[in-house]
């Protein structure tokens, strides 16, 4: 068995590999590109989903010997679910259904908390390096590719704590904008599954939605984003070298949960390097099935505008008040019965494209889709305004860690 061991990327899947390894004494270098773990993102706050199995997420990462309080981090059992006609409903649980964490160097966020466990149990870590991929055990870069993309602002509010999800093929073109507060501060964000000439024209029509239908007292910090890479690779393991996390395509083709199938497969990827299991096997047992539905559930919801959208904020909420469990919905989403396996063959081949990537892996990628005339309509003037109202931010040195080129 080899005792060092050198994995590519300090996030949080190649941070969950690395401290289960050095755990278990070996010797373990983590090489990362950027000054510090987190430092992709900047300070957005995320969700951890608690949906894809009937454990709580945090209770599996005891069982892997990750520690949740390492981190802070915001459970909740409701949201405001917006439906395209702007009727407000509220799927709930019993429970949590999510915790929101925040991406990026601070202290507190789940970057740094996972950066503290892999040293403490005895890793290494190189920041500001670079090394070929070939002279590594695990890839954990994250994404390459750009298959969606997802830009928010983040800013001042006095409003509660609170999580509002949107289905809105408008102002988040085939996908859903969120708004997240945490402790007197707020994220509004929009997700684009197509790609356009210029984000920030949705953010800021989504920003002016938000206003006028929460009382925000909105002051504007930063504007922060980033991108997403979904693939299903024919292996997870090439020439020796293991994929997590995004480098490997785990990612959720549906809504962009990949920070769950990051640490999963981090440990898996660390529990086949101790002989524990067979991670191509594991991988394809506990991860794949759940990312296949994620994107047979894209593939539909591609294929609807707005009406498809509420006819599924309906479904939820009438399943919510037959089963008693807004979260039942959310389970369900990931686990397809006959129809949707079915039609796993007409995705892959209307849906994803084949490509071989520069390191020879072979993979079947979503591509970021094409605007639709749709796309095009003129902004408002209240979100005139809140573009103007950034521009004078900007000025003043407020950060914005995402452009167009970054996509
Ligand atoms: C704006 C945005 C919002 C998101 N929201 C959510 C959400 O709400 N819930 C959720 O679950 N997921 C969300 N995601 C997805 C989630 O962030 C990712 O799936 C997850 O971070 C992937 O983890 P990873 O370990 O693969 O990559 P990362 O955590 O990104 O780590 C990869 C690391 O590798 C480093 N690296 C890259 N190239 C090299 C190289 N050549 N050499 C060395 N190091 C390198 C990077 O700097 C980085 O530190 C969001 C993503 C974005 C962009």
């Amino acid at each position: 068995m080899k005792e060092r061991i050198d994995i590519l990327g300090a996030g949080l899947s190649g941070l969950a590999a690395a401290t289960i390894l050095a755990k278990a004494g070996k010797e373990v270098h983590v090489h990362e590109i950027r000054k510090d773990s987190g430092a992709r993102f900047d300070g957005d706050f995320q969700g951890i989903e608690n949906w894809t199995s009937e454990i709580d997420f945090f209770e599996e990462m005891k069982s892997w010997g990750l520690d949740p309080d390492e981190f802070k981090s915001n459970a909740f059992d409701v949201i405001d679910l917006i439906h395209p006609d702007d009727v407000i409903t509220n799927p709930v649980t019993n429970g949590t259904a999510f915790r929101v964490v925040e991406r990026g160097t601070d202290e507190h966020c789940i970057d740094q908390g996972f950066k503290r466990m892999a040293i403490s149990a005895g890793a290494k870590i190189h920041y500001e390096t670079r090394v070929k991929p070939e002279d590594c055990d695990i890839i954990a870069a994250g994404p390459k590719d750009s298959s969606a993309i997802a830009f928010g602002e983040i800013f001042h509010t006095d409003h509660p704590n609170h999580v509002s999800f949107q289905l809105n093929d408008k102002l988040a073109p085939g996908a859903y904008s969120y708004l997240i507060i945490i402790d007197g501060i707020g994220l509004i964000c929009t997700c684009l599954w197509r790609k356009q000439k210029k984000s920030g024209r949705y953010l800021n029509e989504t920003i002016a939605w938000y206003e006028s239908h929460y009382e925000l007292n909105r002051i504007p910090i930063k504007r922060v984003g980033g991108k997403g890479d979904f693939s299903l690779p024919q292996k997870y393991t090439h020439e020796n070298k293991i994929y997590v996390g995004e480098a490997g395509g785990l990612q959720d083709f549906m809504w962009g949960f990949g920070m769950r199938y990051a640490i999963t497969s981090g440990v898996l990827a660390a529990q086949s390097i101790l002989d524990e299991c067979d991670y191509e096997t594991e991988v394809r047992k506990r991860l794949v099935p759940l990312i296949k539905t994620s994107a047979i559930n894209r593939f539909l919801m591609n294929r609807v505008g707005d009406r498809g959208f509420k006819f599924v904020a309906n479904y939820w909420m009438r399943d919510q008040r037959k089963k008693g469990d807004g979260l039942r919905f959310m389970k369900w989403v990931y686990q397809p019965g006959i129809f949707r396996k079915s039609l796993w063959p007409i995705v892959k081949i209307s849906m994803l494209r084949k490509k071989k990537l520069d390191d020879g892996r072979v993979v079947h990628r979503m591509p970021f889709r094409e605007s639709l005339r749709r796309d095009n309509w003129e902004p408002s003037d209240k979100a005139l305004d809140i573009g103007e109202q950034w521009d004078k931010v900007r000025k003043t040195g407020a950060s914005l860690s995402f452009s167009e080129s970054d996509s």
